[in-house]
């Protein structure tokens, strides 16, 4: 098989498909340097947007893999780092258009969208997934170590300027970690951040393999549920811990949420493990029951109940 420099893959991802990675600055160049970074500590520590790896160069590769008969479901714009610090990201995107049909997926921290460069940018992409980890400046500074200079109220406002230009689809990621940001408050603080730039859905996620020689931890399912929760219906769990602890079950009626309820006031997990449901599906059914006044909700415990309606 060809050796590519710029390419990797095409790598299976639960949200896309089969994904060919298209790298757009070297190891590892990123205006963050997360704690849960998977690629281990950021060694090129910027916010300065210029040509990392010569755009002539991966679009060469890309013409090869397609000409040896590659396919992928999406062309995803990642990499080794944060992909908008390249200048000729949109550059790179839009000739990529021109040599195939395969959609195009823009992976980025969205750090720097409220540059127009970069918004400019990420509009060739077919479908936008940022991640937004915080919701107030002590929060994004504990679990993102952004460059300095970079403040969370720019990063929130080129997010919302993204979502309003932008035609494609939206998907926020929240990564959730024990201890940092999966508290009540930080919850639903991020949940009025997120209903300010309105994506068209938002992905939960938690640590599933921490760095080596970091002590961060995943959350439980509790709190992965208790966000979707707060967060509301665009929301949905993607981590793959979470999806491998819960049992698959078939459909089940509302009624019988209802008579589990009734019974005795139950968490989310409570709902899914007793009637065998996924837990969105349960989340589906009592946010359903709620916004019909059936159910009402109450935080006890640090823990989120669900019980009949007086
Ligand atoms: S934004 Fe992505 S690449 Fe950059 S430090 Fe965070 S997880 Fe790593």
């Amino acid at each position: 098989m060809a050796q590519y420099k710029h390419l990797y893959g095409p790598v299976p991802s639960r949200r896309l498909g089969r994904s060919l990675g298209v790298d757009m600055v070297p190891m590892k160049t990123c205006c963050f340097d997360c704690i849960y970074c998977q690629l281990g500590p950021t060694t090129v520590h910027t916010a300065e947007r210029k040509a990392y790896v010569d755009v002539d160069e991966v679009l060469r590769e890309l013409e090869a893999w397609l000409e040896a008969g590659g396919e992928a479901d999406y062309l995803t714009f990642a990499g080794c780092g944060e992909p908008t610090l390249n200048i000729d990201l949109g550059d790179a995107m839009a000739r990529a258009r021109q040599l195939t049909n395969i959609p195009i997926c823009l992976l980025t921290n969205g750090a720097l969208l409220w540059r127009k460069g970069a918004r400019d940018a990420a509009m060739q992409a077919d479908l936008i997934m940022p991640s937004l980890d915080a919701a107030t400046e002590e929060v994004f500074e504990r679990i993102n170590h952004p460059v300095k200079g970079l403040a969370l109220q720019q990063v929130i406002e080129g997010l919302e300027e993204t979502a309003l230009e932008f035609h494609g689809e939206m998907w926020l990621e929240v990564m959730l970690v024990e201890g940092v940001n999966d508290s009540n408050e930080q919850l639903e603080a991020l949940a009025r951040v997120i209903r300010g730039i309105a994506p068209d859905q938002v992905q939960i996620n938690t640590v599933v393999r921490p760095a080596p020689g970091t002590d961060v931890k995943r959350v439980d399912n509790g709190t992965l549920v208790r966000a979707r929760v707060i967060f509301g219906p665009s929301a949905t769990v993607i981590s793959s811990a979470w999806e491998h602890d819960v049992p698959e079950g078939a459909a089940h009626s509302e009624e019988e949420v209802l008579a589990l309820v009734s019974y005795r006031p139950c968490t989310i997990e409570d709902v899914s493990h007793g009637l065998g449901m996924h837990p969105n599906e349960a989340i589906k059914y009592l946010t359903h029951l709620i916004a019909e006044g059936k159910l009402d909700r109450e935080d006890r415990e640090g823990q989120t109940f669900f019980k009949r309606a007086q």
